[in-house]
């Protein structure tokens, strides 16, 4: 070796490291991960302060074992009486933001957010889904699904029934189903999804895809038999472990902060005894003596009876699409239902429930004195302009307004038009609740029958508008 290579190994071997192999070691660190306190097993979703209310017997109960609970609320709830204060509109729900946080807070569930929803005063989901903004509301709900990876959903039954039906629970119910198929999709809003590319990232939020295991849904609706044995029931009168009283009673105690919705009604068990308001509460006009959910999906199987963590085990699970249902075969020349009874039909081919019950055939509760609007899709998938002729079969002392007779529908068009009935006005003084009665609508053309509609109507004396 010459004098000046092995000069040149000597200043080899005695030469530092490099310096970058050095700094790498000093400075790993581990990167970000979500953050734990926001984790949650169940996320309620539902429509207005107090909605809360038609699950928190349950929640109590799931909190006793531990389970870590998150709610979102669809809007303010700004719309209604106050029955506590002068307040309205958008200084109601100010006040209704605060009596919903405080209610939840009750039970000790503080991670409680509001979406940017509307109150709609309608049994019209596509109406409140419209007031709410339904892209940017969805967004919104999907960000929070993100942030809380719950194991489970629990929400309203996305559906038309007779019963309350308000537009916005159903909405909720709608959202939180298309929430629940979209979160873990790295294809939905991707722009949650992104990586920071600056320090203080203003734009990108890091979050990652979840897939929610199961989804629950509670009935809006008066009547039970369809969802019977449709999922599981949880005693309301059972004792907590860590409170030792009834969970009804939890739920009771937690509602009292929604004072401007219910200040007569707690004024009045305010003079009952105990028996009196356990009566009451674990009535059907309460929580009646078991609170029920409707399986809506379950990605990790578990009985549709068994208990709602069947199955759920600690983890990430990947993403799921739903499983769409081929579209039903039509005639050339069709006509249905329209407005949220062709949604509906639509939304559970889309989201993998045409198992979840509906009634057949499709019902409301109307006010009595009111016009009722039955809207119809006319579809005519021929070559030709097709003539078709609507007529309307109605209970005695029902007005038919508008919209029968014959209309032309061009060749391969899809049209929408209504019949308006007038309801006969219900007596003030009427105290028995009425039976429904049926509506028929027939469609013919060129003397053949190509369709036969029914629709079950209740009248009542109140009713939220159509
Ligand atoms: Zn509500």
């Amino acid at each position: 070796m010459s004098r000046i290579a092995r000069l040149l190994l000597i200043v080899f071997l005695v030469m530092p490291l490099p310096k970058l192999v050095a700094q790498e070691a000093q400075e790993a660190k581990v990167l970000p991960l979500p953050d734990e306190r926001y984790k949650t097993d169940i996320l309620l979703v539902v429509a207005h302060p107090d909605d809360e209310g038609a699950a928190t017997p349950y929640l109590a109960r799931a909190l006793d074992e531990h389970k870590r609970v998150a709610v979102v609320f669809g809007t303010q709830g700004s719309s209604g009486a106050n029955e506590a204060g002068a307040e309205q509109a958008g200084a109601l729900g100010a006040i209704r933001e605060i009596e919903g946080r405080n209610a939840l807070a009750t039970l000790g569930i503080t991670n409680v957010w509001f979406l940017a929803g509307k109150d709609t005063a309608s049994q019209n989901v596509l109406r409140s889904l419209a007031n709410w903004d339904h892209g940017f509301s969805l967004e919104q709900l999907v960000r929070l699904v993100r942030l809380t990876r719950p194991e489970v959903i629990l929400t309203f039954l996305p559906g038309t029934f007779i019963g309350e039906d308000h537009g916005d629970h159903q909405a909720s119910g709608v959202l939180a189903t298309e929430a629940f198929d979209l979160a873990g999709d790295p294809a939905s809003f991707p722009e949650q999804l992104a990586g920071p590319t600056k320090r203080l990232e203003p734009l990108l939020e890091n979050l990652r895809p979840w897939q929610p295991k199961k989804i629950y849904y509670f009935p809006d609706a008066d009547r039970e038999d369809i969802f019977r044995g449709k999922g599981p029931e949880y005693s309301v009168k059972e004792i907590s472990k860590s409170s030792k009283q009834p969970y009804w009673r939890m739920a009771l105690d937690s509602f009292r902060a929604h004072q401007t919705q219910a200040k007569s009604f707690l004024d009045k068990i305010a003079q009952m005894d105990e028996a009196q308001i356990e009566k009451m509460a674990t009535s059907d006009g309460g929580w009646s003596d078991a609170q029920k959910f409707v399986l809506g999906k379950s990605l990790v199987g578990g009985s549709v009876t068994g208990d709602i963590f069947d199955g759920v085990t600690p983890g990430a699970i990947s993403l799921a699409r739903p499983d769409v249902s081929p579209e039903p075969a039509r005639p050339e020349l069709s006509v249905e239902l329209g407005g949220p009874y062709s949604f509906y039909a639509e939304f559970r081919r889309a989201h993998g429930l045409t198992n979840l019950p509906h009634p057949e055939p499709s019902e409301i509760a109307l006010q009595g004195h009111t016009v009722m609007v039955i809207p119809l899709w006319v579809r005519n998938r021929t070559g030709k302009m097709q003539e078709i002729s609507l007529t309307a079969s109605l209970p005695a002392g029902w007005t038919l307004q508008s919209g029968t007779g014959k209309f032309p529908v061009a060749a391969k068009q899809w049209a929408a038009t209504r019949i308006e009935v007038l309801l006969p006005a219900v007596p003030e003084t009427e105290t028995k609740k009425t039976e429904p009665q049926e509506i028929t609508v027939r469609a013919d053309s060129k003397g053949q029958s190509i369709s036969e509609i029914k629709l079950r109507v209740e009248l009542r004396k109140r009713a939220l508008p159509q």
